[in-house]
């Protein structure tokens, strides 16, 4: 590895999520310590599977720690790969981060072992195996390396180096990292954005003010467009479900990912009912990653907006709440296809390419009585996204099934901030920081964004980095 030219100056590297939203990983450099941001996995086009397995852009064994800003597979999903490559120092993250990581990596782990499996069977005959991207048994030694660090506590990681984690509002734990880094007594506040979430949205707080940097690295996933408001967001549920499960009879059934879209749902699901804004219908959650992940909500309550852990009180102590099930062994959730009517399932995966929700979909897509609720993303080339784009017949399982129940997409409950969000967040600075530099979007999306910041608020030295670009400040 190139020594940093100038002592006195801290040099960043951009190994991911440059110019697009998966595999974030920043790497900082001094004379004296050396780490990284992040440890992302790359997901969706420009054939993610070879990226995931090159080599890092640094030796993993020359690194002093790791801090994590959140559990998203995109920001943590290579951390088992860091594990089996050497690393052994400590990785930093929330109480929450950690919390959810047992579930998510492991959960992850067990994706790729599948994967290699079925990779190495259509290959049998040429008697190569494929090996997995990493194992269980990866992701386990990457877990043991957790060091949970509060929000707003100062950590010292590195002789060198001070941060604190400030609440990012985006997922359960997620976080923005101020980091101090001192190279020949001279000191930089670098500021890592993580991902920011909307403000006043349900369950997570809105995300902390930041007021000073010298470099900011800031992201964009959504710094393009404006999001619908969370009152007209919640009237769509409302009239979506009040249409299928009253007046039509049918069921809903909604794709949504296990972390965070479920949980968020519920939380809309209870608020409405309280209110008696619901129709009498049974809720279900078909998904084991689902239940676990709302345990780990529930145990970090401390952490939530203050409105959301009023409504889990409530929902504990009323006996008139809505009833939801979580369904666990797979014999009930193959029960649920014989459910006609009244029945909100959620289940995953949230881009409907895999999982239970996939039986849900053949069950229920061609009656017209029904209605599919799409609450997030969903990429191209996924069965979702030919839902969405209004397909008459899609394939489940090799088999073809009429889309004849009506699709709802519900806007506005991204876990992102749209353009107005992500500038008002910036509007907390006293003083454009020295460099901004706009990452996690896609390619045109952050050049608006960019673009957006120079207009907007008069700051100057934004820029969009290229991935693997490095610069010292
Ligand atoms: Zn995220």
């Amino acid at each position: 590895m190139r020594p940093v030219t100038d002592g006195s100056r801290v040099r960043l590297t951009f190994l991911g999520a440059a110019r697009e939203v998966t595999g974030s990983c920043y790497l900082v450099e001094t004379p004296d310590a050396r780490f990284i941001v992040d440890c992302g996995m790359f997901q969706g086009g420009g054939n993610p599977g070879r990226r995931n397995r090159a080599r890092f852009g640094f030796d993993p064994r020359g690194l002093d720690f790791v801090l994590l800003t959140h559990a998203h597979i995109d920001h943590s999903g290579l951390l088992p790969r860091l594990a089996a490559q050497g690393y052994t120092g400590p990785v930093y993250a929330t109480p929450a981060t950690c919390d959810l990581l047992q579930v998510m990596l492991v959960d992850a782990a067990h994706v790729q072992e599948k994967e290699a499996e079925w990779k190495s069977k259509s290959r049998a005959r040429h008697r190569t195996a494929a090996e997995p991207l990493y194992t269980g048994a990866h992701a386990l030694r990457a877990l043991k390396l957790l060091q949970p660090v509060e929000y707003g506590a100062t950590l010292e990681p590195h002789p060198a180096v001070r941060c604190v984690f400030r609440d990012a509002g985006h997922i359960l734990g997620s976080a923005i990292i101020e980091a101090e880094v001192a190279a020949k007594g001279r000191k930089r506040k670098i500021v890592f954005s993580g991902d920011i979430g909307q403000s006043l949205r349900p369950l997570v707080r809105d995300p902390a003010r930041v007021t000073e940097a010298d470099a900011l690295l800031v992201e964009s996933t959504y710094g393009n467009r404006l999001h619908k408001s969370l009152d007209d967001t919640v009237r769509e549920l409302e009239e979506a479900i009040g249409e299928t499960i009253s007046r039509k009879g049918g069921n809903v059934v909604v794709p949504a990912f296990a972390v965070g879209r479920t949980q968020e749902l519920l939380y809309l699901l209870a608020e409405l009912h309280r209110a008696g804004r619901l129709p009498r219908m049974d809720i279900y959650v078909d998904s084991p990653m689902a239940l676990k992940a709302t345990e780990v909500t529930l145990r970090h309550t401390r952490i939530l907006d203050p409105e959301a852990a009023e409504l889990l009180r409530w929902l504990r102590g009323n006996r008139a709440g809505p009833r939801i099930r979580f369904v666990q062994d797979l014999e009930e959730s193959i029960g649920l296809h014989r459910v006609k009517s009244g029945a909100l399932i959620i289940s995953a995966s949230g881009m409907c390419d895999a999982g239970r929700i996939k039986h849900h979909l053949r069950h229920n897509l061609a009656r017209p009585e029904c209605a599919i609720l799409i609450t997030g993303f969903q990429a191209a080339n996924t069965l979702g996204r030919r839902i969405v784009d209004g397909a008459k017949e899609v394939r489940i399982f090799g088999i073809p099934v009429a889309v004849r129940a009506r699709v709802y997409t519900i806007g506005g409950l991204s876990a992102h901030a749209d353009q107005r969000g992500l500038l008002a967040w910036l509007g907390h600075f006293k003083r454009a920081p020295a460099h901004t530099f706009v990452v996690h979007g896609e390619s045109g999306t952050a050049d608006i964004f960019a673009a957006a910041v120079r207009k907007e608020l008069k700051w100057r030295g934004v820029t969009v980095p290229q991935p693997r670009d490095r610069v010292e400040i």
